[in-house]
């Protein structure tokens, strides 16, 4: 409002300002932003996904030996001084005469399927992970030998349990499964996954189709009585530490 001297009004002074344009650019950089979120979403996803893959065996979705390797050496410093840690190796038995018989194909649903028996095994803090051909680890942090022969055991006849059916035939499919125990049987991965194919490779020995426990390398020292539980359990001696 203006007025004179005396107060009287003598007209009106209105600002008109044009904020359109202002508005139309205020509206854009918002849709940009909200596609720049977006794309940095789809960017964050496919790198956890790519980061996923690079830990993963492609044909049976377990963890790979890369990530194996990083779990044992983690899993093995953050153990208790008291505590303890085993691995399990596990090698399907006669293999070779899958693929021969049934053809490579056939031989890759067999070993999706022992890898789903071990994935359902695993539980909290534990990791199975394909190590490699029709091989085969679980890592089971704070199990001693017992438990972990036992654990075994129940692997060995889960995978027997399940029937395949190739080429119209019903196939049984059994593993061989060898056990170390940290620190028993050695305490760095390298020693522990020595001690667990020693075992694995008595298992072989001696039948397959079973579970055999490494015993503690002192010449002096007996076996340890190892619990046979239903399938052949066999102590071994691993020999070199
Ligand atoms: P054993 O009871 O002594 O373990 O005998 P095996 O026949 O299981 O063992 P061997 O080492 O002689 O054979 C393993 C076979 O596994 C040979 C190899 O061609 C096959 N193999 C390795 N990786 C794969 C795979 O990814 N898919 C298939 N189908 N076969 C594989
Ligand atoms: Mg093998
Ligand atoms: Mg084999």
């Amino acid at each position: 409002m203006v007025g004179d001297a005396r107060g009287r009004v003598l007209g009106r002074i209105l600002v008109v300002r044009d904020v359109s344009e202002q508005q139309e650019r205020q509206a854009a950089v918002e849709r940009l932003n909200r596609q720049l979120a977006e794309q940095v979403e789809v960017i964050e996803r496919l790198r956890a996904e790519l980061a996923e893959e690079a830990v993963r065996d492609p044909l049976t979705g377990l963890h790979n030996r890369r990530h194996l390797d990083r779990v044992l050496v983690a899993d093995l410093a953050r153990r208790p001084r008291t505590g303890q840690l085993s691995l399990l190796v596990l090698d399907v038995d006669h293999f070779k005469s899958v693929n021969d018989r049934f053809g490579h194909a056939a031989g890759d649903t067999v070993l999706t399927s022992v890898a789903a028996t071990l994935s359902a095994a695993v539980r909290t803090g534990d990791t199975a992970a394909r190590l490699g051909g029709e091989e085969f680890v679980l890592v089971l942090p704070g199990a001693g030998r017992d438990q972990a022969v036992e654990r075994a055991e129940q692997v060995r006849r889960q995978v027997a349990a399940v029937r395949h059916v190739l080429d119209g035939d019903d196939v049984g499919i059994t593993v061989s499964i060898g056990v170390a125990v940290c620190p028993a049987d050695g305490s760095d991965p390298a020693a522990l996954l020595r001690a667990a194919d020693q075992a694995l490779y008595t298992a072989k020995a001696t039948g397959r189709d079973r579970v055999v426990a490494a015993a503690p390398g002192d010449p002096d020292r007996v076996p340890a009585a190892v619990p046979t539980l239903g399938g052949a359990v066999v102590p071994v001696l691993v020999p070199g530490r």
